[in-house]
């Protein structure tokens, strides 16, 4: 690891001014920044500790509720407003990483995590991401894990976080301040960008720029539900899963509200299979259709072809599921 100089922040407006400086990162939960860290995949001259702000409540705001940016992912998963009026990031949050890991990371940081492709933590292979300009060694290698939807030719890595699915399938926004002590609030599907040819660049952060909370509106109506496929049945990544907020009414889906992850480098909004499903009877047929409509333009890379179909069928029998309709997918 190379040598860093540390400092515990103790507001939040300091904070960000210290994060502006070039070299400079915060560090919350460390769950994924110090074995960034230690490979020298990340090298910050300079931490700001962000564990002490006092941004640890979780709190009604009207029907919405707003949780601060240094909620702990095992407390959030627990917290009775989200159990009861958001099942989806409930589910979302206890499918991500193990206790422990849950225990320590935070709200903020669960966003904010970085890319599990293997050559991201490789430095001895080419990686846009880590070093932009190097090349992609997933394009040609092996990319089982990888998108197959929003890729570029210079980057086809997926954003890991389940939480986040789950919060743009709900619409959440990110409040944040600036170092300039200004604050904003975007859409969560503001946050990500997508890779292009720039796929060192993963948020539209700006330097210093510190999350405070997310803010979650009024729970739509409907069933919810998050459902994860992945190689073994606890602590790994996502290989698709799907946040999935529906609405029946006389045997008519009235609202639809769809994210999948482990597709994309974002938490993908698979808009098309929205709009197909809005007004459409409620049937095996419909699910599957918009499963078709949300995988039209997905590409695979060889090694993670079987994807497509896979992410299709989940996405169907998820839909399925959370309508209450029986059926094969
Ligand atoms: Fe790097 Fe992205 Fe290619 Fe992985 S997919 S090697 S993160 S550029």
């Amino acid at each position: 690891m190379m040598p860093f100089t540390y400092e515990r922040a103790l507001d939040a407006s300091s904070a960000a001014k210290a994060a502006a400086q070039p070299g400079t990162k915060y560090i919350a939960g460390g769950t994924n920044l110090l074995d960034l860290m230690k490979l020298e995949i990340e090298k910050p001259a300079h931490l700001v500790d962000i564990t002490r702000l006092p941004l640890r409540q979780i709190e009604a705001t009207g029907d919405g509720v707003r949780i601060g940016s240094q909620v702990p992912n095992s407390d959030l998963a627990a917290h009775p407003l989200i159990r009861e009026r958001y099942p989806v990031l409930a589910k979302a949050l206890l499918a991500g990483a193990s206790g422990q890991l849950r225990n320590k990371a935070s709200t903020g940081g669960n966003l904010l995590q970085r890319t599990r492709c293997y050559y991201f933590y490789d430095a001895e292979k080419p990686c846009n991401k880590r070093e932009p300009g190097s090349g992609c060694a997933a394009l040609q290698g092996f990319n089982r894990i990888h998108a197959i939807l929003g890729a570029s030719d210079s980057c086809i890595a997926v954003h890991p976080s389940d939480m986040a699915v789950a919060l743009t399938a709900l619409d959440a926004s990110i409040e944040t301040l600036l170092p300039d002590g200004s604050k904003r609030t975007l859409p969560i599907g503001d946050l990500y960008r997508l890779p292009g040819d720039t796929p060192h660049i993963e948020t539209t952060l700006k330097p210093g720029e510190l999350i405070t909370a997310v803010v979650l509106p009024a729970p739509p109506a409907g069933n919810q539900t998050y459902r994860k496929v992945r190689d073994r049945a606890s602590y790994a990544f996502a290989l698709v899963s799907v946040a999935a907020i529906v609405r029946v009414d006389a045997g008519r889906v009235r609202d639809a509200r769809i994210a999948m992850g482990g597709v994309a480098h974002k938490p993908w909004r698979a808009v098309e299979a929205e709009k197909t499903l809005r007004g459409k009877p409620a049937s095996m047929a419909s699910f599957a259709a918009a499963a078709q409509a949300a995988l039209r333009s997905a590409k695979g890379h060889g090694g993670n072809d079987f994807k497509i179909p896979l992410a299709q069928r989940v996405l169907t029998r998820t839909l399925a599921d959370v309508a209450g309709i029986e059926g094969a997918a």
